[in-house]
């Protein structure tokens, strides 16, 4: 976790003087809730924690804020003067209804960290391909010679590094479709659209309203800001059509008039009419068409700022991809083990598998968000069989049985031996379970570490 950045903060003035004093309920107490609250300290108000999660505790730096552990009570509005959400607490909570309709404003914790940041913004969403978009992005900008922090959802709350870049900087951020729910004057210099497919399914009523929430991503923008948008998905280049700033496309499958595209073996850029080579598909450091899809964005997000191909190109060529996407973890006599922990919904997985030449023995299944699991359909010449973990095990094989063999795994050590055993010398076993993780794990990391834990075991028995 970051460290706590205490009194360092340089806060813009106009909201230091706003927050002094004030009574600020901070809901969620992960690590984007501690930042806000060690924010709100630093700036002289009084923030409060609650997480109905009675078994967190805070580190030893915020001792002395008060923290109220269990049921959300009403009580803990009377007087408080603002409602800082974290991305884990859905906006349509009952005590976050009742709190809109006593009138006190309820805002995300992203709204608060922008509040307090004077460089520019970059913020991406989509469904898939934020995290890789990120941090492509920033690696740009710092090969470019820019100060830039990569933020937000990708583990870094921008209430942590509000106030450590100025005017000249920029931050690359993440964000969320819970953020974007809650935000009031978050306005992104660039705003980046990657893609939207059905998701999160069970903190919405309907696909529509996921859509909606991504889409405020440019509610502010202004004739002054740029969006940066997925060409070949609809969804995206729809809102294209009423931005009320300058439109910048990409696309993986066709050129485009002013913005990024592949071209052949190589990712291009197009501006004023001159198409410059911005680096070749295989000099990519990660692989797959979704990646060629997040290098694409972040050529094409940049374009706020002069940054010559070169620098695109030394980045993108040095990027190694994150950790727990299509992660490679180990070779066992022959078979090539890999960790996706981080396709959490199914057009991850379908997007991940979808590159490969070699058989897969894919591990899936977890906490269902609502997947439609006959998706995998599309991919399934690629998986040689499909050994199921958690809550979601019987619907992905109700969806897939008619056509590769399927086995139930009761833990993640079991899922690893099954897909060992069937697996054969040349092919792949890949964990990329399609859904959460909270019904077996903490989160996606948990999930990606104890696999990799589980396949270092095989080495070891291997041995
Ligand atoms: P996010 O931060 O949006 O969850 P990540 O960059 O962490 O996205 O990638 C998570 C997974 O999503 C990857 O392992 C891959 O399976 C899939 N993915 C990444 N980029 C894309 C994309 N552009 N389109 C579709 N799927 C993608």
């Amino acid at each position: 976790m970051q460290e706590t950045k205490g009194d360092r903060f340089e806060m813009n003035e106009g909201w230091e003087e706003m927050y002094t004093g004030r009574r600020i309920l901070v809901l969620g107490l992960a690590r984007s809730g501690i930042a806000a609250l060690r924010l709100l300290r630093a700036c002289g108000s009084a923030p409060i924690g609650a997480d109905e999660n009675a078994a967190i505790t805070l580190p030893a730096d915020l001792d002395g804020v008060p923290v109220h552990l269990g049921r959300f009570d009403p009580g803990l509005l009377d007087g408080c003067d603002e409602v800082v959400l974290s991305p884990g607490v859905a906006l349509r909570h009952p005590f976050l209804v009742e709190a809109q309709e006593r009138g006190i404003s309820v805002i995300s914790e992203l709204e608060l960290g922008y509040r307090f940041t004077r460089a520019g913004i970059i913020a991406v969403t989509g469904t898939n391909g934020k995290s890789t978009t990120v941090s492509m992005a920033g690696a740009i900008l710092e090969a470019a010679g820019y100060r830039a922090i990569v933020a937000g959802n990708v583990g870094l709350p921008l209430t942590s590094v509000a106030g450590e870049l100025d005017e000249e900087g920029y931050f690359v951020l993440e964000v969320s479709s819970f953020q974007l729910e809650a935000i009031s004057s978050f306005h992104p210099r660039v705003a980046v659209l990657l893609n939207m497919t059905p998701d999160h399914l069970d903190r919405y009523e309907s696909v529509r309203d996921y859509y909606d929430a991504k889409v405020r991503i440019v509610r502010n923008c202004t004739a002054d800001d740029l969006f940066v948008y997925n060409a070949a998905d609809p969804r995206c280049a729809a809102v294209a059509e009423t931005f009320p700033g300058r439109s910048v496309p990409f696309s993986s499958r066709a050129p485009v008039e002013e913005g990024a595209y592949l071209d052949g073996d190589q990712l291009v850029r197009r501006s004023g009419g001159s198409v410059e080579v911005v680096v070749a598909r295989d000099e990519l450091g990660v692989v797959g068409l979704h990646n060629i899809e997040n290098a694409l964005a972040a050529v094409a997000a940049v374009r706020c700022v002069d940054v010559p191909a070169e620098s695109c190109r030394a980045a993108l060529s040095g990027f190694r991809g994150l950790p727990h996407r299509m992660e490679p973890v180990e070779t066992i006599d022959g078979i090539t083990y890999y960790n996706d922990s981080k396709a959490t919904n199914v057009e991850a997985t379908v997007m991940s598998l979808k590159g490969l030449k070699r058989p897969v023995v894919l591990i899936a299944g977890g906490y269902d968000k609502g997947g439609d699991f006959t998706k995998l359909l599309s991919v399934i010449d690629r998986i040689k069989a499909v050994v199921t973990i958690g809550e979601a095990g019987s619907l992905i094989e109700e969806a897939v049985a008619s056509r590769v063999p399927v086995a139930r795994a009761a833990s993640m050590q079991e899922a690893v031996e099954i897909a060992g055993r069937t697996a054969e010398h040349g092919q792949l076993v890949i964990l990329s379970p399609a859904c959460a993780s909270f019904d077996m794990f903490e989160n996606y990391e948990h999930r990606g570490d104890v696999f990799k834990t589980c396949v270092k075991g095989l080495v070891k028995s291997s041995r």
